[in-house]
């Protein structure tokens, strides 16, 4: 069975070092490591969980967009197993967005990411796949693909004067939806 497992808050030395890779996708442990990401990232109304969050140092995340409490507008997908991942190219054109973060509860900011990008990584039965991202997973992407750096979504903003706490932001967005 699945556990919930506990997320890392910023402060945690996981979250800021550079990740291993994963030798082995069948390895018992690794396959469990994501039932168990599935299930925290669905409790906690993710839309990403990247390994490092649940204090594994690995190469792995979890692309898990949906509608939920933290992301009303957030479409709706089936969980994408990311393994060992390469971000392949990007484009010139950049878009700032909303972000929020597990590892950083109540805080959001406004942060620019590559509108469009094309990546590879192994499945979780360790089959080559090579994608292209754009909008909205694009910057799931992103952010889960810095958290395997060791960097947050915070050293990304431009300006301390673009972070604004969840409450607030959510009201925003119930303005407009
Ligand atoms: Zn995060």
């Amino acid at each position: 069975m699945p556990i919930l497992r506990q997320i890392a808050q910023l402060g945690q030395p996981v979250l800021r070092r550079l990740s291993d890779k994963i030798v082995d996708t069948e390895d018992p442990a690794i396959q469990m490591l994501i039932d168990d990401m599935l299930v925290t990232v669905a409790d906690a109304d993710g839309v990403g969980i990247a390994a490092p969050q649940v204090f594994a140092p690995l190469s792995l995340f979890l692309v898990a967009s949906r509608p939920n409490r933290r992301y009303p507008h957030a479409p709706l997908m089936n969980p994408v197993v990311i393994i060992n991942p390469e971000i392949l190219w990007r484009s010139d054109e950049m878009e700032k967005g909303w972000e929020g973060c597990l590892s950083i509860p109540g805080l959001r900011g406004f942060v620019p990411r590559h509108r469009r990008i094309g990546v590879r990584y192994l499945t979780r039965k360790g089959e080559v796949r090579e994608e292209e991202y754009g909008d909205f997973l694009a910057r799931v992407f992103q952010h889960e693909f810095d958290h395997i750096q060791g960097t947050v979504f915070v050293d990304r903003v431009e300006s301390t004067q673009e972070l604004m706490t969840e409450k607030e932001y959510l009201k925003i967005q119930s303005c407009n939806p």
